[in-house]
């Protein structure tokens, strides 16, 4: 009966070994083999009877073969279930002496003829494989990408990552995630971080928020977070991809305030149009009434009642002359057309259309290399002929006249520059005498309505570029502008 029952008992084992999935090794103290099941004969390219009764170690490379002895008596003396190897990687050797990478379980088994161990062993190499696709993946993401367990320690990095925080890849392994959390936010993090486990799904992070990450240097950086439940061997994890979007968030900025500030100078366009406009007729009958008023009473007044009269004249008309400055600076770019001009015949045509003025006041202009640019036209005109004229009208008197035209490529733009020997701006006027209406010198001096600028500045920014004077009081005025 008790024999029987132990027979019982060997098939049994036997049946549950045979039919196990994973390769099954049972060694005695001595470290050799008492026992293998048909997976091993499989895994390892031997037949039972090449392998029972041989050392164990017949199936562990070399290198790893010397110190196995001394794990197998360890085990021995306290004999417990346990993996084999914990963190280390393991690996075993077939017949062919090929090697793959192993996971073992160790079970102490109690016979008859004393403690065997019973080595339950997995072919790892595919998972090993996926496991380095999804490195290999995570590594050439364009994004950074963090993968997370559920106490939020850091378990892989790619190089994005280290790019973006600034932390070398071993300093962030290992380490908890709250590390690249301000402070101000830390905090919640495990909070929210429990939550993703307790129903892990794909999504956004903070929807809504405004989320940041801290760099090891203390700055931080806006950013999207996208997350992605992984399960892995190691349990469920989580991988964040994260980008930076400082730079859109600067971007999206600039073109609110370019739109709230288009929005503005529309608002201001529309207002000058409207007052310049309505203001032109009042003018007008006054300067109507002024005429009668001097034809009909011209015998009855004195000449002091004609030179008040005359006075109010003059300021009529130059009173009319702004309206219409004004009228025509708000009117300006309204039917404006891009197209593709020619710099220089540009240059050239504005220099034959002044060709009195530069003949009487004895000027020369120089112009360097220009080539064809992407402008409005008409409007490019009026920019040179402003500038033109105002380095004439501003020369000093007993000097003649030079003017040199440039163009330089400066980046993705065009510099065009207007330099002249006159008698230059102080440089706490620089940016003032592109507002509209302002002057710097007399009137009786230099005539003009404090226009000529502020269309160019304007000009020049239907062109989205800049315009800048450089200039030396006594010495001459660049005036540089980019298209
Ligand atoms: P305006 O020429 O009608 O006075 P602008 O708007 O063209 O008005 O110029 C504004 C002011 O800038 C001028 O009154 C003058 O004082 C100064 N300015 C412009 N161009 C020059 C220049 N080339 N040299 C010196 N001063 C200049």
């Amino acid at each position: 009966m008790e024999k029987e029952q132990i027979k019982f008992t060997e098939l049994t084992f036997q049946l549950i070994v045979e039919s196990s999935p994973n390769a099954i090794v049972l060694v005695n103290k001595e470290g050799k083999i008492a026992y293998i099941n048909s997976q091993t004969e499989k895994l390892f390219g031997y037949i039972r009877s090449e392998l029972i009764g041989q050392p164990v170690e017949l199936l562990i490379p070399e290198r790893f073969s010397n110190h196995h002895k001394a794990f197998r008596d360890l085990f021995f003396q306290i004999p417990s279930v346990r993996v084999m190897g914990a963190g280390r990687e393991l690996f075993a050797l077939r017949k062919n002496k090929s090697e793959f990478p192993i996971e073992i379980g160790l079970n102490p088994v109690i016979t008859v003829d004393g403690t065997l161990v019973l080595a339950s062993i997995i072919d790892i190499t595919e998972r090993k494989k996926a496991e380095e696709r999804f490195r290999l993946v995570v590594e050439s993401a364009p994004n950074a990408m963090i993968l997370v367990n559920s106490e939020g320690t850091i378990t892989l990095v790619n190089d994005q990552t280290e790019k973006l925080f600034g932390y070398e890849r071993k300093e962030l392994i290992g380490n908890k995630l709250e590390l690249l959390i301000p402070n101000r936010f830390r905090g919640h993090h495990p909070n929210h971080r429990n939550t993703f486990f307790l129903k892990p799904q794909t999504r956004s992070m903070g929807a809504g928020r405004d989320l940041f990450a801290l760099k090891k240097d203390g700055n931080e950086v806006q950013v999207e977070i996208g997350l992605n439940p992984i399960e892995t061997t190691e349990g469920q994890m989580v991988l964040a991809s994260i980008i930076d979007i400082t730079e859109r968030k600067i971007q999206e900025q600039i073109v609110k305030r370019h739109a709230e500030l288009e929005a503005k100078n529309k608002e201001l366009e529309q207002f000058a149009y409207i007052a310049s406009h309505d203001l032109q007729e009042p003018l007008r009958t006054i300067s109507n009434y002024m005429k009668v008023f001097e034809e009909d009473y011209n015998t009855v007044l004195d000449d002091n009642a004609l030179r008040y009269l005359q006075s109010v004249n003059n300021a009529t008309t130059r009173m009319s002359k702004l309206v219409k400055a004004l009228l025509d600076y708000s009117r300006l770019g309204r039917n404006k057309q891009l197209v593709l001009v020619d710099g220089k015949k540009i240059i050239n045509d504005v220099i034959a259309d002044l060709e009195t003025i530069i003949k009487t006041t004895g000027t020369t202009i120089e112009v360097g290399e220009v080539t064809k640019i992407d402008a409005y036209e008409v409007e490019v005109r009026q920019l040179f002929q402003n500038l033109i004229t105002n380095a004439i009208k501003f020369r000093k008197k007993d000097v003649p006249c030079v003017i040199k035209i440039n163009l330089e490529r400066i980046k993705d733009k065009w510099k065009f520059s207007v330099s002249d020997n006159g008698i230059g701006i102080a440089p706490e006027h620089f940016e003032r005498i592109f507002f509209i209406f302002q002057r710097l010198n007399p009137i009786d001096l230099y005539e003009g309505y404090g226009i000529g600028l502020a269309n160019c500045k304007k000009i020049v920014e239907l062109h989205e570029g800049e315009i800048w004077v450089e200039s030396v009081l006594g010495e001459g005025s660049t005036f540089n502008f980019t298209i």
